[in-house]
C-alpha cells in the first residue's frame, strides 16, 4: 500500500493521509422534507412523520445557497404535496426521487422546475417481486408507466433494494429496465435501519448473496451497456468516492486520488430535518444522531461529533488496520452498514465490496 500511494502520489503515506486531511469540502446539505408518504414500505430508512413546512424549506434552502453549501433535497415523497417540486427551482437541483406510484401527472410540473434525472423506485421485475419487500404489489403497473412516460424526457434511474428474496431476479430486472426506458439501475443494499430493523433475516445480504450481486452485474455488463448499474453508498467502501475506489484497485492512476476517501456524513454532508442537523440522510430515525440545529442566520450549527469512535484507528473487526490493508484510506466507507450490521459506528459492515471484488476477479468472472 505504501509504495502504491508513492508511486500514484509521490508521497510518502503520512504525508498523504495528512494532505488529505487537511483538504476542506464545500458542506453538501441535504433538506430531508417530510411531507409524509403513500407507500408506507416496511424497508424505509427515513422517520416518516409528515407535516413539514414546505415554504419554510425553501427559505431554508435559498439560505444554504446563499452561505456557500452545495444543497441537495430529499422529500419523503413530492407527489404527497407537490407544492415541493418548486423547492427544485429554488435549490437549482435537477436530480428528484419518487416512488413513483402518483407522480405521472406530475412529470410536467417536475420538468418544468428544473428536474431532469429521476429516481423511482422498484424493486423487481414484476408485481410479486416489486411487493416481496413493501406489501405493494398492487403499485408495480403504475411505476412502470410512470418510468415509460418519464424516460421520453427524464434520464430515469430506478432505485432497486436488493435483498435475499429478489436476487434470483436480479438478471430479469436488469432486462425489465431495459425494455421500460430506464437509462440506470441503482443498487441499494438493504441495511437494518429504520423500519427495516424489523425485517426477518433473510431479507438482509449476506457475504455469499452480496457476492452473488456481483456476479449478476458482471454477467449484464459483459454483454449489455445500457442501463448502468451503479451501487449505492450503502454497499459500504468509499462510494462517495469513485476515484480513490478505483486507485484502490489499481484501474486509475490519478495523481492524487479524487473524492472524499471515507464517509463524509457529519464532516462535509449533513442532512437537515425541520430545525435539526443529522450526519446522514439515510438515519434520520434515531434522534441520537442529531449533530445539532439549523439556524436560518448561520447555517449548521453542530454540537457533537459525528459516528462517536468511529472512522479511525479505532475501527474494530474486519475494517480494524490490523485486518485491512485499505483501512486508512477507506476507514471502513459507510458507517451506516457497519452500524446496522455490528451495532457498533467503529464496527464493520456484513461484507466488503473491495475484498468481495477481489475474489470475482481471482473466479476469473
Ligand atoms: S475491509 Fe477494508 S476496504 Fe473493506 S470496507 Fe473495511 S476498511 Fe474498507
Ligand atoms: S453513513 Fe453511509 S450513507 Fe450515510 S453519509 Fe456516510 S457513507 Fe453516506
Amino acid at each position: 500500500m505504501e509504495g502504491r500511494i508513492r508511486e500514484a502520489t509521490g508521497l510518502s503515506a503520512d504525508e498523504f493521509y495528512e494532505a488529505l486531511r487537511q483538504r476542506r469540502m464545500t458542506p453538501q446539505v441535504v433538506f430531508n422534507v417530510d411531507v409524509g408518504c403513500n407507500q408506507g414500505c416496511s424497508h424505509c430508512f427515513a422517520a416518516v412523520r409528515g407535516g413539514a413546512d414546505v415554504e419554510a424549506v425553501g427559505r431554508s434552502v435559498s439560505r444554504a445557497r446563499a452561505l456557500g453549501y452545495g444543497t441537495l433535497l430529499f422529500p419523503t415523497e413530492p407527489s404527497v404535496d407537490p407544492r415541493t417540486i418548486s423547492l427544485y427551482a429554488t435549490a437549482r437541483e435537477d436530480y428528484l426521487i419518487t416512488n413513483g406510484v402518483e407522480a405521472e401527472p406530475l412529470l410536467e410540473r417536475m420538468y418544468a422546475a428544473g428536474v431532469r434525472k429521476l429516481g423511482v423506485s422498484l424493486h423487481g421485475p414484476d408485481p410479486e417481486t416489486h411487493g416481496l419487500l413493501n406489501g405493494r404489489a398492487e403499485s408495480f403497473e403504475r411505476i412502470v408507466a410512470t418510468v415509460r412516460k418519464a424516460s421520453t424526457r427524464f434520464t430515469v434511474q430506478l432505485k432497486t433494494v436488493v435483498h435475499g428474496l429478489n436476487l434470483p431476479k436480479l438478471q430479469q430486472h436488469f432486462h425489465f429496465a431495459h425494455r421500460i426506458g430506464a437509462a440506470e439501475v441503482q443498487l441499494i443494499n438493504l441495511v437494518k435501519i429504520g423500519s427495516a430493523e424489523d425485517l426477518p433475516e433473510h431479507y438482509f445480504l449476506s457475504h455469499d448473496d452480496a457476492l452473488q450481486t456481483l456476479r449478476e452485474v458482471a454477467v449484464f455488463t459483459d454483454r449489455h451497456r445500457s442501463p448502468r448499474i451503479t451501487f449505492s453508498a450503502l454497499w459500504g467502501p468509499n462510494f462517495h468516492s469513485r476515484g480513490v475506489y478505483q486507485w484502490l484497485l489499481g484501474k486509475a492512476y490519478a495523481e492524487r486520488p479524487q473524492g472524499n476517501r471515507w464517509c463524509p456524513g457529519g464532516r462535509s454532508y449533513f442532512a437537515v430535518v425541520g430545525q435539526e442537523v443529522y450526519a446522514c440522510p439515510n438515519h434520520t430515525s434515531d434522534p441520537d444522531f442529531v449533530l445539532g440545529k439549523w439556524d436560518d442566520e448561520d447555517g449548521i450549527q453542530l454540537t457533537r461529533d459525528p459516528w462517536p469512535g468511529g472512522n479511525g484507528d479505532g475501527s474494530v473487526g474486519m475494517c480494524s488496520p490490523a485486518s485491512c490493508e485499505y483501512s486508512h484510506l477507506c476507514q471502513g466507507g459507510c458507517r451506516l452498514a457497519a452500524l446496522a450490521d455490528s451495532g457498533d459506528a467503529s464496527g464493520s459492515p456484513a461484507f466488503c465490496l473491495t475484498k468481495l471484488i477481489d475474489e470475482l476477479l481471482a473466479e476469473g468472472t
